[in-house]
């Protein structure tokens, strides 16, 4: 039977369980395979400490965080239980200690560094001492695609092989490429029970707004919220000065930082921001780990994030103290086609490239979505089931139209002129309109030439945004960013399927034409 809460209570000195801790730490002390996925600050240590205390026998816990693995000790010995570290960080009196607890059987949680797997004593000491559970906390660090990728964390599945015990791996990085890693890596491929919990955090308001004049529309977003901490995120580092400039002439408290500025600069506009009240930091994405600030009030992107992960770790920030917090993310062609080229330029792998893209795609997807932000961030990452009521389209509903006559037309454009142009002279093919370049490739002879009069400039490009959006389109590198279909245009352009788009940006791009900022 398991029956937690008394060690619940009186070793850790919780009342009750955080979102899926229970389950967790339930099938872990069972003895199955467990990959668990929780975000930071989810609680992901008690998943594995409390079944530790459950289980006969020594849990070894893998971690690379030397620091962490200490102040766990230091919180577990203070509880009473006995547990150790053995890390390059030790004394030898404390690894001495350490070997003499084992020895005597009274260690209930060894925490260990991955290097120290590389050496024969340890695997050798740990076949002895009779291990019950292997724990492996940032359990993405097997993933040679990470940016933590740890060489070492590639001798846990022989550890595992070697004892025949049950390894519970945990992480907070959902994206499915990364569990295959962990799955293939850390349990040959035999699947564990997964488990994805805690992801949503209900005080946080979601919203998205089409760019239209993107300086105007974050001092709008800041001057509703004066007086409150939040971080701006921008897409190049010239840009956080300027917005930060703007946002300073319109009587805000507002620094700017990014990568390139001097340590000792953002050192301390990071002190600033977390002691303040009310500062707003516009940044880069250099800005955020390690900021732990509770009481971030709002989080708002001038610039479209790299990816759907990079986007809710982002607006994570705000709203830590579980107060209301509010985001702002906009978005326009632009930003797609430069977050596409910004994957094709790298220097990553083709394989690594195409799940960059659907990444980003799975991002756009949330941008122009339909129906509830927060289901279909939290789809994303797998967890079903939610409720919100706080985002913009629960707010107010997106109307919907038959996009299918716009979008073939679009198509059909781009195949008559082979896939060769972008948006901009697509649309003046659309609209009829005469340009050079028209006439210099006698595009005004096409079929489709000014055939979508019914539709302005600015609808058009709201049109083919959505169309990227749901990756009917995709510009092509290889072609200066012209617009090419993908596989799931063509049953559209066949006349095999019809297509709803959000009327409320074809609409409001009919007010107010784009302006650049
Ligand atoms: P993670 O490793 O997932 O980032 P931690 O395990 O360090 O998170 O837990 C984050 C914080 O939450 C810690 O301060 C921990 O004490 C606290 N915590 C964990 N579980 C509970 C709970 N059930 N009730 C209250 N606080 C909890």
């Amino acid at each position: 039977m398991f029956d937690a809460a008394p060690l619940l209570r009186d070793v850790f000195g919780f009342d009750a369980f955080r979102p899926g801790q229970e389950e967790i730490a339930r099938a872990v002390a069972e003895g199955e395979n467990v990959l668990a996925i929780m975000p930071t600050g989810g609680g992901k240590s008690l998943c594995f400490q409390l079944p530790a205390l459950m289980r006969e026998g020594v849990t070894v816990v893998i971690s690379p965080l030397i620091a962490l693995m200490r102040d766990q000790v230091r919180g577990l010995q203070e509880a009473g239980v006995e547990a150790g570290a053995l890390t390059s960080g030790n004394t030898s009196e404390e690894t001495e200690a350490v070997w003499q607890a084992l020895e005597a059987g009274r260690l209930k949680l060894l925490y260990m560094a991955p290097e120290r797997l590389a050496s024969g004593a340890a695997m050798g000491m740990l076949r002895r001492i009779g291990v019950s559970l292997i724990a492996v906390d940032e359990a993405h660090c097997v993933s040679q695609w990470g940016h933590d990728f740890r060489p070492d964390y590639l001798r846990i599945g022989e550890l595992r092989r070697a004892l025949g015990v049950p390894l519970a791996a945990f992480t907070a990085t959902a994206d499915a490429e990364t569990q295959a890693e962990i799955i293939a890596k850390l349990f040959d491929g035999e699947e564990p029970r997964s488990f994805l919990r805690g992801f949503d955090r209900p005080n946080i308001h979601l919203a998205f707004a089409a760019k239209d004049s993107p300086r105007r529309q974050i001092l709008e977003f800041a001057g509703a919220r004066r007086g409150q901490s939040g971080i701006v995120y921008c897409g190049t580092r010239a840009k956080t000065e300027t917005l930060a400039q703007a946002l300073r002439e319109d009587g805000h408290s507002a620094c700017h930082y990014h990568g390139g500025m001097e340590a000792e600069d953002r050192r301390i506009v990071e002190t600033c921001f977390a002691r303040e009240d009310g500062l707003i930091v516009v940044a880069t994405v250099a800005f955020g780990m390690g900021i732990d600030k509770p009481d971030i009030r709002w989080v708002a992107h001038a610039d479209l994030p790299k990816s759907i992960e990079a986007y809710y770790q982002e607006i994570g920030r705000a709203g830590r103290d579980g107060g209301p917090a509010e985001t702002l993310t906009l978005y326009g062609p632009d930003d797609i086609r430069l977050r596409r080229s910004q994957i094709d330029e790298g220097l990553a792998p083709p394989e690594r490239r195409a799940a960059d893209h659907a990444r980003l795609n799975a991002l756009l997807g949330l941008a122009e979505a339909l129906t509830c932000r927060r289901q279909t961030l939290l789809g994303y990452f797998g967890e079903t089931e939610v409720s919100c009521g706080k985002c913009d389209l629960c707010d107010s509903p997106a109307e919907r139209f038959d996009g299918t006559t716009a979008v073939r037309m679009a198509l059909s454009a781009m195949l008559r002129t082979e896939e060769w142009f972008g948006a901009t002279h697509l649309i003046d093919i659309l609209l009829g309109n005469q340009t050079d370049k028209i006439r210099e490739r006698r595009h005004d002879q096409l079929p489709t030439y000014g055939v979508g009069t019914e539709w302005n400039r600015a609808q058009w490009q709201a049109i083919f945004r959505q169309m990227m959006g749901r990756d009917l389109v995709r510009p092509d590198p290889e072609r200066h960013g012209a617009l090419r279909m993908t596989e799931a245009a063509l049953p559209i352009l066949r006349g095999e399927a019809e297509i709803e788009l959000r009327k409320d940006t074809v609409r409001k791009a009919a007010r107010r034409p784009a302006v650049k900022a």
